[in-house]
């Protein structure tokens, strides 16, 4: 069926499909999900295998109530009050699942905590609720490679094997859910996202602690299994903090390129159309995240030996696009 338009008709079909086991790809504000409902163990099964991801790396589950959250998680206190705050929205929480709830132990990769989001999206919302069942949804991507931000990278990336792939646009933040663990008093990240750790901690009113697995905070793979692997990777090599580049890569850049050289001599102008982008002119971090990806996927082309990108500030969102970056620089 590939792209569709999103119509009540449409919406109803695709309602269905989820209904009867089938895989939806929808917009959300953070990135493309490839949807199913999360109840049903054939129909999580798809989501990995068309991934190809590992059966380690639990999915998020997506509803369109605090209710519906409730039935499948216990909520703290600490729950509800981020839930007032940040829901409908680009965040993820880590609950305790209740015994009771019916998600297919597939999603939460064994683990007897859930990982649950509200998405603020008009269409997610409208899929969820119209289907009546939380829906199971990563990134509709490969696993481990760069994340969709639009109908046509979910369609390049998966193609037939998804049965309908609603169009929505370009995903406005561009940049996965900030995930956080509040299944202790303490709330822990364990993904940078667009809502930060200062943000947090600004209407909590408590200190967040920081445990996204990465360089040097091997311990919380155990908590956010499947976040140290390769991810949201080119097929090129990339390179973080470049101070110059060479002919024969692409630049991804960030503000003002004036001062950036070419190794062998020369300057950017000589460098084709396809093989520079800049994320941010005025270096507006918001706009970077959500070009992020895009770019990433307009540079990896086998004719360029790497992409050279340039120092990305390591504040507010900008944690977030660095942490993604520096995934994709990892060697496999
Ligand atoms: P994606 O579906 O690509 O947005 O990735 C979802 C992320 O959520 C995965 O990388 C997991 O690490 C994380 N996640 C999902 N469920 C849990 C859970 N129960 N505990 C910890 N992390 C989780
Ligand atoms: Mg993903």
């Amino acid at each position: 069926m590939g792209i569709v338009a999103v119509t009540d008709q449409s919406l109803k079909k695709a309602s269905r499909i989820i209904q009867d086991g089938g895989l939806v790809a929808f917009p959300t504000e953070t990135v493309y999900g490839l949807g199913c409902n999360a109840l049903d163990k054939a129909a999580v099964e798809k989501v990995f295998r068309t991934k190809g991801r590992p059966p380690i790396n639990p999915l998020i589950v997506h509803v369109a109530f605090i209710a519906d959250a409730q039935k499948i998680a216990k909520m703290t206190p600490l729950a509800e009050q981020i839930a007032f705050h940040f829901w409908p929205g680009p965040l993820t929480m880590i609950l305790p699942q209740r015994e009771n709830s019916e998600v297919s132990e597939l999603c939460t990769a064994g683990l007897n905590t859930i990982a649950v989001r509200f998405p603020e999206h008009e269409i997610a919302r409208k899929l969820v609720q119209m289907a009546g069942v939380p829906i199971a949804a990563p990134s509709a991507n490969i696993s481990g490679a760069i994340s969709p931000t639009s109908p046509r990278h979910v369609f390049e990336s998966l193609g037939e094997s998804v049965d309908m792939i609603l169009a929505g646009g370009a995903s406005r933040m561009g940049i996965e859910s900030t995930i956080v663990d509040v299944t202790t008093d303490i709330p822990v990240i364990l993904r940078y996202g667009s809502i930060t750790k200062e943000v947090l901690e600004d209407v909590l009113k408590c200190n967040v602690q920081d445990g996204v697995a990465g360089e040097d905070n091997v311990h919380s793979l155990i908590q956010s299994p499947g976040q140290l692997l390769k991810h949201y990777a080119p097929q090129i090599p990339l390179r973080m903090d470049a101070v110059d580049v060479h002919s024969d890569e692409a630049l991804l850049a960030f503000g003002n390129t004036k001062f950036m050289s070419i190794k062998t001599g020369g300057n950017l102008s000589s460098f084709s159309d396809d093989q520079i982008r800049n994320l941010s002119e005025s270096t507006d971090l918001e706009e970077a995240a959500k070009n992020l990806f895009s770019y990433m996927r307009d540079l990896d082309n086998p004719k360029f030996k790497s992409i050279a990108v340039m120092n990305i500030p390591n504040e507010g969102v900008g944690v977030a696009i660095n942490d993604r970056l520096w995934r994709a620089s990892q060697k496999p």
